[in-house]
């Protein structure tokens, strides 16, 4: 009778972070969801995107925020390693997009992964890390960069087979990547944004908070059409405040895909809020009819929690009967004095 002594071993860090990639790293634009993230984390005025055959081949996002200093650098591609919180009171008022402190890590072991920061002003300086999904061991080596990073993410799911074959078409692919950025463009209008697929400019949105600025933003993004059919909403009560654009039922769509619901600047998929949201169009809209809709919703950090799922979005609200009357009675009352139904015509 043999007997072994030992069976449990702790899993080597490159493992470990594959691992914990698949529940953050599906495909190239949780990579570029990720990015943008921590260029947004970094206080960035600017951030490029570059994507080159769908993500599969390149994804690269360049900002101008704080930049990260030379003995940060190693840190940032560690598991759990995070500038963002400190402590659970820090999470539990978390504001940044990020916080796990691994997304760096995750995607560095299924890719290979250079980034080049600078946290200074003078652009001479700057310095460069890559990991080329192998052990976890950086070397840092200087490189010039203005003020800010550059995140280059090449051949996703290299050392990864089974991953990668389950990556589509460039242009599927390409499709959720413009996605993600889309969700996040709306997220920050004080921010500029660029993207580019196979260097050619796909969206180039300036900054600017306006209404009219906001607005051709909208409707670059998400076609004129939206804008015309829309109504500009803004309420406040009990600490909730509202504010967007809420497609009018003569601009529905066949499938629920252009719906945007920001909590607090993050964009969430929630149960609860989708429910308001259908009940308050219930009455003008056909069956099988969508809305459009981009909305905000602001509310005290301490009264929802965002810590409920890796890629952040799912949120949890202290008092959901509150945020969903609230919801339901502000779009109603919106939706109300719209056209009815009847005189809806096809849009999609
Ligand atoms: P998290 O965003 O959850 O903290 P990440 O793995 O995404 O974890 O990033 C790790 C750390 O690297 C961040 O906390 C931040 O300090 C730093 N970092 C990552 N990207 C940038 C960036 N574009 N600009 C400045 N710092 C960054
Ligand atoms: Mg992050």
């Amino acid at each position: 009778m043999t007997v072994t002594t030992s069976r449990i071993h702790v899993l080597d860090p490159r493992l470990a972070n594959q691992i914990a990639a698949g529940e953050v790293v599906e495909r190239p634009s949780s990579v570029t969801k990720e990015l943008i993230e921590n260029a947004i984390d970094a206080g960035s005025q600017r951030i490029e995107v570059d994507i080159e055959q769908g993500g599969a081949r390149l994804i690269k996002v360049r900002d101008d925020g704080i930049g990260i200093g030379e003995e940060d650098l190693p840190l940032a591609l560690a598991r759990h390693a995070t500038s963002k919180i400190g402590s659970l009171e820090d999470l539990e008022g978390v504001s940044s997009l990020g916080f796990r402190g691994e997304a760096l890590a995750s995607i560095s072991s299924v890719s290979r992964l250079e980034l080049i920061s600078n946290a200074e002003e003078d652009p001479r300086h700057g310095w460069r890390v890559v990991a080329e999904g192998r052990g976890m061991e950086a070397r840092v080596t200087p490189a010039p960069h203005p003020r800010g990073t550059s995140v280059g993410v090449r051949d996703l799911f290299f050392n990864t087979p089974a991953r990668r074959k389950f990556l589509r078409t460039e242009k599927t692919e390409f499709a959720h990547v413009e996605e993600a950025f889309r969700r996040q463009a709306l997220s920050r209008y004080d921010i500029a944004w660029v993207l580019r697929h196979n260097q050619k400019v796909i969206h180039q949105l300036p900054a600017g908070h306006s209404a009219a600025a906001r607005e051709r933003r909208i409707a670059s993004l998400l076609g004129k059409n939206f804008i015309e059919h829309a109504r500009y909403i803004e309420r406040e009560a009990g600490g909730l405040r509202l504010s967007g654009w809420v497609g009018l039922p003569t601009h529905s769509r066949s499938q629920a895909d252009q719906q945007y619901f920001f909590v607090n600047g993050r964009v969430v998929r929630d149960r609860l809020v989708a429910h308001a949201v259908r009940q308050a169009y219930r009455d003008v809209l056909f069956n099988g009819r969508h809305p459009v809709f981009v909305l905000y919703l602001e509310l005290d950090p301490d009264v929802v929690d965002v810590n409920v799922h890796p890629t952040k979005h799912e949120v949890r609200f202290r008092d959901g009967r509150m945020v969903h009357d609230f919801l339901y009675s502000s779009l109603h009352h919106c939706l109300a004095s719209a056209k009815p139904a009847e005189s809806a015509e096809e849009s999609n």
